[in-house]
């Protein structure tokens, strides 16, 4: 399961009567009428940025995401850090910004979707069946259950 390092922006306004505080982005005074305040530190609307995209977090939501002393929005987070879980077919992680299949629970590399008796790779459209957690063609499917002797039954 994900767990995000996130924390919350907030947006205050400063009063006039306060010294202003230090930007923790830039190391300036803050003399702007507002001020984020962010993990536990004071910071320029603008100087409050996502290390990858440079996009203001102080505007996307006000969520910032951290990790490895980098300040990140949810996006670039989600595309560095994130992952989606473990492949069922070779058991190494997903990172989140790879395409993936799904089957019931499951979650697979694209190269890892295939027929695990005969490597038959399925396209859209194609079906596929699961069965003790392996995924089969419908050919190695069928056979299976022939060999097992529960063919379906034709009514
Ligand atoms: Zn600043
Ligand atoms: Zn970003
Ligand atoms: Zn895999
Ligand atoms: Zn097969």
């Amino acid at each position: 399961q994900l767990i995000l390092d996130s924390y919350s922006i907030q947006m205050l306004s400063v009063q006039p009567d306060t010294k202003p505080k230090g930007c923790a982005g830039c190391n300036r005074k803050i003399k702007d009428r507002y001020l984020l305040k962010a993990l536990d530190k004071y910071w320029h609307e603008d100087c409050l940025k996502c290390a990858c995209c440079d996009c203001r977090l102080g505007e996307v939501g006000s969520t910032l995401y951290t990790k490895a002393n980098l300040i990140l929005c949810r996006r670039d987070y989600l595309r560095l850090f994130g992952v989606t879980g473990n492949c069922a077919a070779c058991s190494k992680l997903i990172p989140a910004f790879e395409m993936v299949m799904r089957a019931k629970d499951n979650v697979y590399h694209l190269d890892c979707f295939a027929c695990q008796l005969c490597n038959q790779r399925f396209c859209v459209g194609d079906k596929f069946f699961l069965k003790n957690n392996m995924i089969l063609c419908q050919t190695d499917y069928e056979e299976g259950l022939m060999k097992e002797g529960y063919a379906p039954q034709v009514r």
